[in-house]
């Protein structure tokens, strides 16, 4: 009996036992368990995260092609308006140059080019004004035969070409009464020779109203300019714009354009003094800034012609 009983209390305590190890192996199990779906979890919402991450991106790249469409389709023509926005768009591009306005015959600028022909400025001027197509007049001293192809693109190309010196030295100029006027006709007949072109018209170094020949011969510029009035073959040319050119080189091309801006007027004849010597480069930027401006306020351009009636500074010696 007590063995029995012993027996069963060991039976027993081996059951409590089995179950123990049962529940221990069950609460590992479910431990287990937890841990994955812990893990598990874990991984959905780092997942989860992730792809929304990504959802919104796209979202937002939706939202904007959806905003875009919607834009389109509130717009009543869609097509209309992409094209005005080209227009609006390539019209505000050309906006920031000038608009050309409507030429008044009555509004003449005379370009007019002293000292040349130059080996480097006159062609890249030449160039410039035919792709404006504005005619202008080259107030030329002797050449040397290098400059010869540029002086015939000048006559080939409808500009005027006019009478400065022989020789640019006042002293040369000025000194002796026949010198000047002999100079250019000597240049004259050089020119015809070499061109087939006859000029008609002259512009004395310095202008009509220069002092600096007081120096050299005192009244020689009343004398010249009364030769000159009475001699039917030529007419001489002052200017009333200056570009103010002749006062350095390499001036800031904006400063030159302005000063000949100022002295603009409507309803007038402007000659404008300008050089095309080499070292006058930044005279052709400026040249292109006054042809932009003169274009967008009605201005026309002409070379000096035979009948245009002459600009004459008064004179002084
Ligand atoms: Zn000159």
């Amino acid at each position: 009996m007590e063995r029995a009983e012993l027996e069963r209390r060991r039976i027993n305590r081996e059951k409590r036992k089995q179950a123990q190890q049962r529940q221990d192996a069950l609460i590992r199990s479910l431990g287990l368990a937890v841990v994955l779906a812990l893990a598990v979890a874990l991984v959905l919402v780092v997942r989860t995260l992730f792809t929304n991450a990504n959802a919104n991106t796209e979202a937002d790249a939706d939202a904007v092609t959806a905003s875009a469409v919607q834009q389109v389709e509130s717009t009543p023509k869609p097509e209309i308006q992409a094209a005005d926005a080209v227009v609006s768009r390539s019209g505000s591009s050309i906006s920031s140059l000038p608009q050309p306005a409507t030429p008044d015959p009555e509004s003449i600028i005379y370009f007019t080019f002293d000292d040349g022909p130059s080996t480097e400025v006159t062609p890249k001027l030449l160039d410039l004004l035919e792709e404006n197509e504005v005619p202008a007049t080259f107030f030329i001293l002797n050449y040397s035969e290098e400059l010869l192809p540029i002086l015939r693109r000048e006559v080939a190309d409808g500009h005027t070409i006019a009478m400065h010196a022989w020789d640019h030295d006042y002293a040369k100029c000025y000194t002796e009464d026949d010198a000047y006027l002999s100079g250019i006709e000597q240049l004259r007949e050089k020119v015809f020779q070499d061109t087939g072109y006859t000029s008609y018209c002259l512009r004395f170094p310095g202008g009509s109203s220069n002092t600096v020949s007081r120096k050299y011969n005192s009244g020689i510029m009343t004398r010249l300019t009364q030769q000159v009035d009475a001699d039917p073959s030529w007419e001489y040319f002052d200017w009333n714009v200056d570009s103010t050119d002749a006062t350095g080189n390499n001036l800031d091309p904006e400063k030159l354009a302005q000063s000949a801006i100022n002295s603009l007027k409507k309803g007038q004849h402007n000659v404008i003094l300008c050089h095309d010597t080499n070292n006058k480069k930044t005279t052709i930027e400026a040249v292109e800034k006054i042809i932009e401006y003169a274009r967008a306020n009605g201005y026309c351009f002409s070379a000096i012609q035979r009948d245009t009636p002459p600009v004459h500074h008064g004179v002084n010696n």
